[in-house]
């Protein structure tokens, strides 16, 4: 019974015991405890070694999620304790609310869900059975996250492009941060440079400037917005991105190279059994034993492995060069 009710009311805090329900007509009101041995006191921080003692209870009351259309209320006794050390007195937290708050923190996330659809706050309000002053109060106390500073841009910017859900405008999105702090700073719907020029001319011209590097993909789309938008930056192609491309380049040759031999050849087969091999850095590879490799007829090492077929291989590729110059 008691942990039904506690995932009907979506309590996870496993410190609140005794959750049980007293009341269920018009409004559900259910009661419980929070009780827990403190491992430290959190004003002077000494370890709990029978410093904190218990010091009675304090009853409070904690708006949570509505169920079933009724509104929830749940009297919670948080425990009271003392610490001998300081003597001071502090009350027993939970994850379920935030410190000195009364409304649960689910109540809070489903506040800010309900935010993004295009209802006014009075719906909203309604539906939580919350006012619409706190729907406020919380909507300032996430500013910071939410709110996009137009005044001020970092010298180093990482740009890329990630998969955007299904209700974004474009198929891509476009996302940037700080690269030297690596925090994230915006994300967009877009990422033509239509929509990036109107976005970031927004920002002041002096932020702007400031801009010295924009570390990118190899997208042709962002060294454009350096000439209009970011006078005195320079477009540096990252790491992974560079790393990245030369694989799947030496991949797409090596398939090219593989369909040129008849599927049922050696060369065919090897060069699709050991692609990793073939990627690997020639510092890895082990130079020393000798084992057998399928459609190589005698033992080899991992470095001479494909021997066999580099005459024919080499032959091909030089073949192919000649081929694509005409
Ligand atoms: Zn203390």
């Amino acid at each position: 019974m008691d942990n039904d009710t506690r995932v009907l009311l979506g309590i996870e805090d496993q410190n609140i015991k005794k959750i049980h329900i007293i009341k269920e007509k018009h409004q559900i009101i259910a009661e419980a405890v929070l009780d827990y041995r403190p491992k430290a006191c959190p004003k002077c921080g000494i370890k709990n070694d029978h410093k904190v003692i218990k010091y009675g209870w304090r009853s409070t009351n904690v708006k949570l999620p509505r169920v079933s259309e009724q509104d929830v209320i749940l009297h919670l006794k948080k425990r009271y304790f003392k610490c001998r050390e300081c003597t001071s007195y502090f009350l027993a937290q939970t994850s379920l609310t935030a410190k000195n708050h009364t409304i649960s923190r689910n109540t809070q996330f489903s506040c800010l869900e309900k935010l993004t659809e295009a209802v006014s706050m009075r719906h909203i309000a309604n539906e939580l059975s919350i006012s619409s002053t706190t729907i406020i109060r919380f909507l300032h106390s996430y500013e910071r996250d939410i709110k996009t500073h137009y005044d001020w841009l970092p010298a180093v910017m990482n740009m890329d492009e990630i998969k955007s859900t299904k209700d974004a405008k474009g198929t891509m999105s476009f996302v940037f941060m700080d690269g030297v702090k690596k925090q994230f700073i915006d994300i967009l719907e877009s990422r033509t440079i239509r929509d990036l020029t109107k976005y970031f001319n927004r920002y002041s011209k002096a932020s702007r400037d400031r801009v010295q590097v924009l570390v990118t993909d190899m997208n042709y789309t962002y060294p454009k917005l350096t000439e209009k938008v970011f006078p005195n930056a320079v477009v540096v192609t990252d790491r992974f991105h560079v790393v990245n491309n030369v694989v799947v380049g030496f991949n797409q040759t090596r398939i090219r190279v593989m369909k040129r031999f008849a599927h049922s050849s050696q060369e065919y087969k090897a060069l699709k059994r050991y692609w990793k091999l073939l990627l690997k850095p020639n510092g890895e590879l082990d130079f020393i034993n000798y084992r057998k490799f399928t459609y190589v007829s005698d033992q080899t090492t991992e470095n001479n492995w494909s021997k066999p077929y580099w005459v024919s291989i080499k032959n091909l590729i030089t073949l192919m060069k000649h081929y694509r110059q005409l």
